[in-house]
């Protein structure tokens, strides 16, 4: 990939983003493009970095601890990826925020490690909307109660809601995938629960982000209409 392909791609992203603002009645300023770089060389990042992107999201604890240790440029580091609770020591004073807390022991261990290290988490829940056996996440209807119990863990702090809607052909499919949860975020949100602030929505990829910002995302992670396919046996 070279920086003048890298630099189409961002462009193309960021004039899809603005249109589907547009469509939707939204500013582009209130949605955060999260570059999903994966797998993707430093190098790589380090060029995104001069083009102007400045949130990345990993799905891996050491790639990320790899990463944030040969960039140092104050760019933000997102954890979207299934987190094993032997791996929190990874993530814990490099990211911004972790969209993939999928359940309560997660949220258990995160707490422990955070008020041990005496640092705060930003962590977002993942919610199996479209109740798929391979996906983690919490079902739609035990959000709230979870939310309330989690609301209680010190260290800990809820900002919002995270979802991967399934592939489809059709990409309209998931739109309402990407209803219900904005629907649940508003829902909890008026319940006003203590040290719970429902403000971020992360839902939307490659394929389905436009739809994704439509239904109300804030956060959205583009890895392959960015940086292009990734490559998982080099
Ligand atoms: C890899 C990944 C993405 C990016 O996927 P693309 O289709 O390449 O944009 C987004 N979210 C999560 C959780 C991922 O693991």
């Amino acid at each position: 990939m070279t920086k003048k392909q890298l630099e189409e791609n961002y462009q193309q992203v960021l004039c899809n983003i603005e249109n589907a603002c547009q469509r939707s009645g939204r500013n582009p300023e209130d949605i955060t493009l999260i570059a999903v770089s994966k797998t993707k060389p430093i190098e790589m990042i380090k060029t995104a970095i001069e083009l102007g992107m400045t949130s990345f999201g990993e799905n891996k604890p050491q790639e990320i601890r790899d990463k944030t240790k040969s960039i140092t440029d104050p760019v933000k580091w997102h954890m979207i990826g299934h987190l094993q609770s032997n791996k929190i020591k990874y993530v814990l004073n490099t990211c911004e925020l972790i969209h993939s807390v999928d359940s309560l022991k997660l949220a258990r261990q995160l707490s422990k490690q955070a008020e041990k290290k005496e640092c705060d988490i930003n962590i977002l829940l993942q919610v199996n909307v479209s109740e798929e056996d391979s996906k983690q996440g919490f079902m739609l209807s035990d959000v709230e109660q979870t939310v309330r119990e989690i609301a209680t863990y010190n260290n800990l702090h809820i900002k919002g809601l995270m979802t991967i809607a399934p592939y489809v052909e059709n990409l309209e499919e998931n739109r309402s995938i990407f209803r219900q949860l904005g629907e649940l975020l508003i829902d909890i949100k008026s319940k006003n629960i203590d040290n719970v602030n429902m403000s971020i929505l992360s839902m939307g990829m490659t394929g389905d982000y436009e739809i994704a910002i439509e239904e109300g995302a804030t956060h959205i992670r583009v890895g392959t209409g960015i940086f292009g396919e990734r490559n998982y046996n080099s």
